[in-house]
């Protein structure tokens, strides 16, 4: 099977030394549900980066549905990104302004996806997190389960390869949290491939992969 994404013996070293990634490999393959786990400062975000090709490492290879980010320019690099990559954050990042839909419809801006288009793919995509009834919300008439579910409806309206997802339940509740995971959960059975990346073991236990960082290494890897 070939990878969704593949980082080979990828190092990041920040500017006054700090070695954030220190020869790291991973392979995701399709339809797999994987989490990244490890403590803070352990280079989890700076995995992420380069798993998102929003930053390039030191050294070694990120290759994402086989392109080796390295060779691309940066315009050839945002499409990629736009079409195969969804992303979900801690603290949703919707648009205050916009109702739940028109934030959703923002994932299809590059995705190459015709404007008369995005609207009724961005009402499928409410509709499988289970908020039809919330297209006309603006965030801040929203829970926050029902925020981070209208980001993650944002994350799959262009039904990406890979779907990334930083501390997704870190700012919400427990009963919430879960829920949360639960979506995920669901979306992985439907056929997503999603890397979910965590600080909370507990999370972590409950899915299928878990791959875990300490200080810049992968120091395992339940696969
Ligand atoms: P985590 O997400 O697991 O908390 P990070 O990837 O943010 O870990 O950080 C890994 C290491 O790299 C830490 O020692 C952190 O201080 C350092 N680091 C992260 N970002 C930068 C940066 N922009 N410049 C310098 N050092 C950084």
């Amino acid at each position: 099977m070939s990878a969704v994404l593949s980082v080979r013996d990828a190092c990041r070293r920040y500017p006054g030394g700090v070695m954030a990634l220190d020869h790291v490999n991973l392979d995701i393959d399709a339809h797999e549900l994987v989490a990244i786990v490890g403590p803070s400062g352990s280079g989890k975000s700076t995995l992420l980066s380069l798993m998102g090709t929003l930053d390039r490492p030191t050294s070694g290879t990120v290759e994402l549905a086989g392109h080796d980010v390295a060779t691309l320019t940066d315009r050839r690099l945002s499409a990629l990104r736009g079409r195969w990559l969804g992303f979900v954050f801690q603290q949703f990042h919707l648009t205050d302004g916009l109702t739940a839909i028109e934030n959703v419809a923002t994932g299809l801006l590059y995705a190459g996806v015709p404007r008369r288009r995005r609207r009724p793919l961005a009402e499928a995509a409410l509709e499988r997190v289970g908020l039809a009834h919330r297209t006309g919300h603006r965030p801040s008439e929203l829970s926050g389960g029902e925020r981070q579910r209208v980001a993650i409806a944002r994350a799959i309206v262009n039904e990406p390869a890979l779907l990334l997802a930083d501390e997704p339940t870190g700012a919400l509740d427990t009963a919430t949290g879960r829920a949360v995971l639960e979506l995920f959960h669901r979306l992985h059975r439907e056929g997503s491939t999603i890397a979910i990346i965590t600080h909370d073991r507990e999370i972590a236990a409950e899915l299928p992969r878990r791959v875990e960082v300490r200080d810049g290494r992968i120091v395992s890897d339940s696969r």
